[in-house]
């Protein structure tokens, strides 16, 4: 496989995720897209078919909380815990989240998608993102005796030390 033909794959997908979003938000969507056609060209072409991040899909609740309906998907697609995930987006959206019987999220206040993704774009390059190789296929221990986090790369095998927030 080419780089050429990886473009015109992530054009092809592109253009179906985008009709399903909001007019309004696709600034920002585009910035997302780019971070996310960089991470699928530099990984090795096994792990692109599986690394499909989706986008929030958000939803007013009442006049004063949002819901994250696709929560549990997006901790899925990103591979990480949805605790860890919930904890980073209260944290970055300085908010209070619940998590609901269908497992969405409830954030106190209104955001958009938009939002949304600017704060997982962040997680994902602090928690999730190889630095080495760019994959998302890392996973990250916790050494007890320091509480600083070990991530290691499944790909390149390459480890790096993260220092709790
Ligand atoms: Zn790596």
């Amino acid at each position: 496989m080419s780089d050429d033909d990886i473009d015109l794959e992530l054009h092809k997908k592109k253009k179906k995720i985008i009709r399903t979003t909001q007019e309004s938000s696709n600034d920002t969507t585009m910035t997302y897209y780019e971070m996310l056609k960089r991470l699928y060209a530099m990984m090795p072409e096994k792990q692109q078919s599986k690394v499909i991040i989706p986008v929030p899909n958000v939803e007013p609740m009442g006049s004063k909380r949002t819901l994250l309906v696709n929560f549990v998907n997006i901790c899925k697609a990103i591979n990480s815990d949805k605790l860890d995930i919930q904890k980073y987006i209260q944290s970055e959206l300085k908010t209070e989240t619940s998590i609901n019987i269908k497992s969405h999220l409830v954030c106190r206040g209104r955001y958009t998608s938009a939002m949304f993704q600017t704060v997982l774009r962040s997680y994902i390059k602090t928690w999730v993102e190889c630095q080495a190789c760019h994959s998302l296929h890392t996973s990250c221990i916790r050494d007890r005796n320091t509480s600083l986090y070990i991530m290691e790369c499944n790909s390149c095998h390459a480890t790096r030390t993260i220092t709790k927030m």
